[in-house]
This record gives C-alpha cells, structure tokens and sequence, in this order.
C-alpha cells in the first residue's frame, strides 16, 4: 500500500519500504487525528515532527564541571 510520510510527505510503500510509527499512545492522541498520520520514512522525520530537539550544554556548565 502507498502511504506518505507525515513529515517530509515522501511516499512510502508498505510492501517494500520499512517505515516508523509511534506505538506511544499518549503521543498518538496528541499528534494524530488518525492512524494514517503515524507514519514516516525515518526517525529523523518523526523527531522533527514532534521537534525532538538536540540541547547543546552551555560552556559556563561544563567547565564547572570539569572542577569538580
Ligand atoms: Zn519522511
């Protein structure tokens, strides 16, 4: 079956293409009016879609602990 990435709107194949949906179902009711929506190509494309955000540490904190 054809379906579309959520995020990126890449089409993916079912029957060929592996693909990544969220089995978490307080994510589920939060994200997606329906389970065609929880579909994606790849997990860089569901953390974008839920702005999964990498938090670089501030260079004041590190130092800290460095003397420590
Ligand atoms: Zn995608």
């Amino acid at each position: 079956m054809l379906k579309e990435c959520s995020y990126c709107k890449g089409q993916i194949n079912t029957e060929i293409d592996s693909y990544f949906t969220c089995l978490d179902n307080f994510i589920q009711v939060k994200y997606f009016d329906t389970e065609e929506e929880n579909i994606f190509c790849s997990q860089e494309c569901f953390c974008n879609y839920v702005q999964l955000e990498e938090i670089e540490p501030l260079e004041e904190e590190i130092n800290v602990k460095d003397k420590r």
